[in-house]
């Protein structure tokens, strides 16, 4: 993963961000003129703008971008996509992985623009359950197959770090449609995954 280049930074957001960030450090406690603080409220607002860049990105035209005709209609999966977000609830990160499998219609996509849209909605304020139906939306309603499935397993910071400190609880979400609503073509899903 790539950092984004400075200059492509939104100059207004960053000072924004960053003068916010500096009352939040003083709020919290911590001394701003601490030399080693000295510039974390731009790093943290540069930061956050990297983690959020998903509101500037459209999934629809990236996956429009690598679709091909093609007649094989079998099972594509792409499984094990690393996944990084921040829970909207507490603003802290949750990750883990994410499974995305499709039954083509005539079109197949660039396989790796799967993990891109993953990355598209990830990057953004989110819960897991609603980042599930999306990727599953996004891909059924753009590639139109027969059946599209997403299951994503997380860990919550929020949940970890926080009052409750289940540190091993992992939360797993799903999403079926079309082809895949049919219990043996998920079961097979499932199955290749290892689930
Ligand atoms: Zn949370």
């Amino acid at each position: 993963m790539a950092n984004k280049k400075f200059e492509e930074y939104n100059i207004q957001v960053t000072d924004d961000v960053k003068n916010r960030y500096k009352n939040i450090i003083i709020d919290l406690g911590e001394d701003i003129s601490r030399d080693g603080l000295e510039k974390t409220p731009e790093r943290a607002a540069k930061a956050m703008q990297f983690l959020t860049q998903g509101y500037h990105q459209d999934p629809v035209e990236i996956l429009k971008s690598a679709m091909f005709k093609e007649s094989y209609n079998e099972m594509v999966i792409v499984k094990d996509i690393e996944l990084y977000s921040l829970c909207e609830h507490h603003i802290l990160p949750f990750f883990g992985k994410a499974h995305i499998a499709y039954i083509p219609n005539g079109y197949i996509v660039g396989l790796s623009k799967l993990p891109r849209i993953v990355d598209v909605f990830a990057r953004r304020l989110q819960v897991q359950e609603r980042l599930t139906e999306q990727i599953l939306d996004c891909i059924n309603d753009t590639l139109k197959p027969q059946g599209v499935a997403v299951v994503i397993e997380a860990a919550h910071m929020c949940m970890m770090m926080r009052g409750v400190q289940k540190q091993n609880s992992v939360t797993t979400t799903s999403g079926f449609r079309g082809q895949f609503e049919k219990i043996e073509t998920r079961n097979e899903f499932l199955k290749l995954i290892g689930k």
